[in-house]
């Protein structure tokens, strides 16, 4: 058990995925953000979709943290 609920480990987004057009998943793992799209299952660094940022997506990284100091 984590002890924390209070972050989501997952959001979905508008943005599109870059091979098949279907919006994105973002996820995070401990120290780690990225995208994943459901429908064709290709992975992506946060970095190539930051440009393309939707509302979803700014509200997940805001409450992302992980130890952070
Ligand atoms: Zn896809």
């Amino acid at each position: 058990m984590w002890g924390s609920s209070s972050w989501k480990r997952s959001a979905q987004t508008t943005i599109p995925c870059k091979e098949c057009k279907k919006p994105l998943t973002v996820k995070r793992s401990c120290q780690h953000v990225y995208m994943e799209c459901s429908h064709c299952g290709k992975k992506s660094d946060i970095a190539a979709y930051l440009r393309e940022m939707d509302d979803a997506l700014e509200a997940f990284m805001e409450g992302v943290y992980c130890d952070r100091v």
